[in-house]
C-alpha cells in the first residue's frame, strides 16, 4: 500500500487532498503545525486506519518513511503569510529544503503546491508557465512570492543535482468548503459577511481581476499530475474564467440573497491588478480543465458557510 505525506494536510486543499488519497486507497500521513490548518477540517478522517496526523512543524527535520511527499504547507492567504513574513520565507526555504532532502533519502517523489504569485503582479496575460514574472522583491508580498519562487529552485536543482521525482504545480486562486471563516481572501471574506448582512469591502475600485478554481476540480488537477509520467512541470491549475472583484462580490450578493451592501477600503500594497491561468499545458498533458461554474461552487461555499457560522 502506498503511503504518502501530506504537509499542510489539516489546512484548505491539504485535507481536500487527504481525502482524495484515503479514497484511492493510499495510506495519508498528514502533518501540520496547525498554524492556519484546522482540526476541524480533518475531523472525520481521524480513525481511518489509513489515516495518521502527526502534529510537526516542516521547519524541523523530520524522518518517516514514506514513498510520495506532497508539501502543502505554507500560509497562503496573505494576511496570514504577511502576520509572520520571516517565518513565511523560513517555511518556504528551509522548511522545503527539510522535506526535499527527506525525498531524496526516500527516493521518494515530492509534489511541490507552488502558486501563480509568481508571476507576481503579471505584465503578460494570462499567464503561461513560460512567463518569468513581475515580483516586488522588497514588497510586502515578497515573503510569500519570492519565498514560493526560491521554493520551485530549489526543487529543480535537487532534480538536476540528485534526480529525485519531482512534479510542481502552480496554483491559481482557489476556494470551497474548508476555508478559514477568517482566511482574510476575497471569496470567504465576501461570503461571510453577506451571510452577516456586514457590508462587503471590496479593496481598490474593484476592478483588478482574478479567476477562481473550485476545490473539486483542483484536487482532480492535483491527482491527474501526481499520476502523469514523464512530466515535472511547472504547470498552472486554475480555472481561466476571469471576473473583476466587484462582479464578485456583487454575485455573492445575489447568491446568498443577503442585504449587505457594497462598501470600498484600500488597496492593500502590491495587489496584482490581474490574475489569469493559460492553463493549456494541462489541459495537454494531463487532460485536464476544470469543470464547476462559479455559480456552482459558490453556491456550495455560501452552504459551507451558513452551516459552520449557525453552527
Ligand atoms: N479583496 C477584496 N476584499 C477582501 C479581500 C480581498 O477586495 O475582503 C481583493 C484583494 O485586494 C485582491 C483580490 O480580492 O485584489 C483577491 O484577494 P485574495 O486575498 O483573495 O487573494 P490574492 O489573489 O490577492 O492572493
Amino acid at each position: 500500500m502506498k503511503k504518502v505525506l501530506i504537509t499542510g494536510g489539516a489546512g484548505f486543499i491539504g485535507s481536500h487532498l487527504c481525502k482524495a488519497f484515503l479514497n484511492k486507497d493510499y495510506k495519508v500521513i498528514c502533518l501540520d503545525n496547525l498554524f492556519t490548518g484546522s482540526l476541524d477540517n480533518i475531523k472525520d478522517l481521524i480513525g481511518n486506519n489509513n489515516f495518521e496526523f502527526i502534529k510537526h512543524d516542516i521547519n524541523i527535520p523530520i524522518k518517516i518513511k514514506v514513498d510520495e511527499i506532497y508539501n502543502f504547507a505554507c500560509p497562503a492567504s496573505p494576511i496570514h503569510y504577511q502576520y509572520d513574513p520571516i517565518y513565511t520565507l523560513k517555511t518556504n526555504f528551509i522548511g522545503t529544503l527539510n522535506l526535499l532532502e527527506l525525498a531524496k533519502e526516500n527516493n521518494s517523489l515530492f509534489f511541490q503546491a507552488s502558486t501563480s504569485e509568481v508571476y507576481g503582479n503579471p505584465l503578460e496575460h494570462p499567464q503561461n508557465e513560460k512567463y518569468f514574472g513581475n515580483v516586488n522583491n522588497i514588497g510586502v508580498r515578497a515573503c510569500y512570492d519570492e519565498g514560493k519562487r526560491v521554493a520551485e529552485t530549489l526543487c529543480f536543482d535537487f532534480y538536476r543535482k540528485y534526480n529525485i521525482k519531482l512534479k510542481v504545480i502552480r496554483i491559481f486562486n482557489t476556494y470551497g468548503p474548508n476555508m478559514l471563516e477568517n482566511d482574510g481572501r476575497v471569496v470567504s471574506n465576501f461570503i461571510v459577511q453577506a451571510i452577516k448582512n456586514n457590508d462587503i469591502t471590496v479593496y481598490g475600485d474593484g476592478q483588478q481581476t482574478r479567476s477562481f478554481c473550485y476545490i473539486s476540480d483542483l484536487i482532480d488537477g492535483i491527482i491527474k499530475m501526481s499520476e502523469a509520467s514523464n512530466f515535472i512541470g511547472p504547470v498552472n491549475l486554475g480555472n481561466p474564467e476571469e471576473y473583476k472583484i466587484i462582479e464578485l462580490a456583487q454575485k455573492i450578493i445575489d447568491l446568498s440573497k443577503s442585504k449587505s451592501k457594497i462598501i470600498f477600503k484600500n488597496l492593500p500594497e502590491d495587489d496584482p491588478l490581474k490574475r489569469k491561468p493559460d492553463i493549456h499545458l494541462a489541459n495537454h498533458r494531463l487532460n485536464w480543465k476544470p469543470k464547476v461554474k462559479l455559480d456552482e461552487g459558490l453556491i456550495e461555499t455560501i452552504q459551507y458557510f451558513r452551516n459552520k457560522i449557525e453552527r
